[in-house]
């Protein structure tokens, strides 16, 4: 597993973004991300294409292409994304991640750097992972049928 720790210790210790997202690959492609913080900070330095590959080199390996999660997979089918994940949710968590990535990175590794020298985490609030979205989905609906039975029982 890959903590926030570890990869604070690649992104301080390797000059440029490029080698610090390759390093970032290598280690995911046999490891797994320890929570949503350290996952979001990988996203915070990859775009669309370094995804896709980060995805494509653990299923390879065996492991579930969501780099959240470590378990193993049976021989995934190259040309059906559905077999890279080891299960459903799964995909639907990698696609909602891909919809976000763009071409370019969200995050200039600089500003990362001197953020982790500063002792403070990097701003991962710019992406939402699916988990979060789901979860934040049934609080609204919560929230809403607090509201309403509080009104019917105003109503009384
Ligand atoms: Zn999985």
């Amino acid at each position: 597993m890959t903590s926030l720790y570890d990869l604070g210790q690649i992104i301080l210790c390797t000059a440029d973004s490029s080698a610090i997202v390759s390093q970032f690959i290598k280690t995911l492609t046999t490891s797994y991300c320890i929570d949503i913080d350290t996952f979001k900070t990988v996203l915070l330095l990859l775009n669309n294409s370094d995804y896709d590959l980060l995805v494509r080199e653990r299923c390879r390996n065996g492991i579930c292409g969501y780099p959240l999660c470590n378990v193993n997979i049976p021989a995934p089918n190259r040309l059906i994304p559905f077999t890279w994940y080891c299960n459903d949710y799964h995909f639907d968590c990698s696609q909602f991640v891909l919809t976000q990535l763009r071409k370019f990175p969200i995050y200039d590794v600089s500003l990362l750097q001197k953020d982790l020298t500063d002792g403070e985490l990097a701003n991962t609030a710019s992406i939402t992972l699916f988990e979060e979205y789901l979860r934040d989905k049934v609080w609204d609906n919560d929230m809403d049928s607090v509201t309403t039975s509080m009104n019917m029982f105003r109503m009384r």
